[in-house]
């Protein structure tokens, strides 16, 4: 069976240590060679990236320019729509087989939001879900049905996460970093500091872009 594939979506407006730290050490207790980077594009009903599709990557780049684990997809912000996760994970599924495990890397806040994503009983059936903790949100998913599938599909090992193609949780133990896109906008806003919230190679991307002052 091939290595577990995985993939990290978000808006990354921009990227922060809080997507970078936990996910780092998610790959290394799950042994993950590769993370891939897969930045949204936002529906139109929701309220809008301040960065462009173009600035959201060449953050991304600037981020992971030091740090091998990570690559990018930039397949979805390639289409005129916002694309549905499931969508994607079923574009790679076709893409690399049925037998590829294939594991898509979440945090605690999306764990708790699954229940309202466009089909969202299909995921499982596509990929492990890999979930890092997040500090501030609940452990415990909403309604006991819930909790209920999340305890029937837990991973018992990582080992599991390898020798199958999908169908699993990890609950990742993770460290727990404080930091939010939109807390970093308003800083930025603010003409607050935001070291140590992300790279300082993003910051002096920012810097240069003129990026988060309005
Ligand atoms: P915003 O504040 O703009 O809503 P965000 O900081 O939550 O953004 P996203 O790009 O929306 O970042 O998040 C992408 C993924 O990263 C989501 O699955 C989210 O749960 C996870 N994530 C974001 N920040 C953290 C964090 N501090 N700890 C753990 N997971 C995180």
């Amino acid at each position: 069976m091939s290595e577990l594939f995985a993939l990290f979506g978000g808006t990354f407006d921009p990227i922060h240590y809080g997507h970078l730290r936990p996910v780092e050490a998610l790959a290394q207790q799950v042994g993950l060679k590769q993370v891939t980077l897969l930045p949204n594009n936002v529906p139109p009903h929701r309220p809008q990236p301040q960065a462009s599709a173009a600035q959201r990557v060449a953050m991304l780049q600037c981020a992971i320019a030091d740090r091998p684990l990570f690559d990018i997809d930039t397949r979805e912000l390639a289409r005129p729509t916002p694309s549905w996760t499931v969508d994607t994970l079923e574009a790679l599924r076709a893409e690399r087989g049925a037998q590829q495990p294939l594991g898509f890397i979440i945090g605690q806040d999306s764990l708790l939001t699954l229940h309202k994503w466009h089909r969202w009983q299909d995921l499982l059936t596509l990929c492990h879900l890999l979930v890092c903790q997040r500090p501030g949100y609940a452990t415990q998913l909403e309604t006991p049905a819930q909790q209920q599938w999340l305890n029937d599909h837990l991973a018992q090992n990582t080992q599991q996460l390898h020798h199958s193609p999908a169908g699993h949780i990890w609950l990742a133990d993770t460290p727990l970093l404080d930091i939010s896109a939109t807390e970093i906008r308003q800083r930025r806003h603010h003409g607050q500091s935001c070291a140590d919230l992300l790279p300082d190679a993003v910051i002096d991307y920012i810097d240069r872009a003129g990026l988060y002052r309005d």
